[in-house]
């Protein structure tokens, strides 16, 4: 089966349209969570992540806190400035249908999946070796896929030796799964490895292979609709260089 992955959607419309166009024909895809927050088309991006078939869907911290469930006070100002500017904007089918979906791990065959991390579901960022080993005690399948950090990035451990390594991987070269691993696919709204493209991975669940892919779009057309609606600077300017 081949999966589409992706994550930290962030209400960027180009993007995520262009994900999934450059994605092709997949069986399933699990978008990892955080819809909203930060980019200028909250209603675009949860109307088209509810039209995509055989779709598993988790929330993000930035989901849960426009539903409610954690205080916009707990994001810094520029952050919380846009969850303010979309919670205005959302329609309540879009609430309605965030509001439908969980914040939990979920097992999906050999994939655990989950925004933050498996020890810490909706909070948690896997950004080193030690917080990616910490994590391999809370899941028991080979691989677990998080998102939250923005990095496309995949952690192995080696259970002889204990020991956690960073692995290497090229844009568009399927790497062969072994247990055990955490990987993430990147953003597709707001990618912070220094790299501006949407970052969005597939994951071939019979062939147990991971492609993590990057395609451009249009990022200044998000710009000038993040000024038009009056959001941050910052989250224009961090668009063109990937931070
Ligand atoms: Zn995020």
């Amino acid at each position: 089966m081949r999966i589409l992955v992706i994550s930290d959607l962030h209400a960027n419309y180009t993007a995520l349209e262009a994900v999934l166009e450059h994605a092709g024909t997949v069986d399933e895809t699990w978008c990892l969570g955080d819809m909203v927050g930060y980019g200028p088309d909250p209603n675009a991006v949860v109307e088209l992540v509810r039209d995509i078939p055989n779709l598993t869907c988790l929330l993000g911290n930035h989901d849960v806190a426009l539903i409610g469930k954690i205080p916009f006070e707990t994001f810094n100002t520029d952050a919380r400035r846009t969850l303010e500017y979309h919670e205005r904007v959302l329609t309540a089918d879009n609430m309605d249908f965030l509001r439908s979906l969980p914040s939990n791990v979920k097992v999906r065959g050999e994939a655990t999946i989950v925004h933050g991390s498996p020890r810490d579901s909706v909070w948690e960022y896997i950004l080193n070796t030690l917080s990616a080993r910490l994590n391999f005690d809370h899941f028991t399948t080979p691989w677990c896929f998080v998102g939250h950090s923005h990095l496309q990035c995949m952690f192995q451990l080696d259970e002889r030796t204990d020991r956690v390594s960073l692995r290497q991987m090229r844009v568009g070269e399927p790497i062969n799964l072994e247990p055990r691993l955490i990987a993430n696919p990147g953003s597709v709204g707001q990618p912070r490895d220094r790299d501006p493209r949407a970052a969005y991975a597939i994951y071939d669940s019979s062939a147990r292979t991971w492609e993590p892919r990057r395609v451009a779009y249009n990022v200044a057309e998000v710009q000038q609709r993040i000024r038009e609606v009056g959001l941050p600077e910052k989250h224009a300017m961090r668009l063109a260089e990937g931070w």
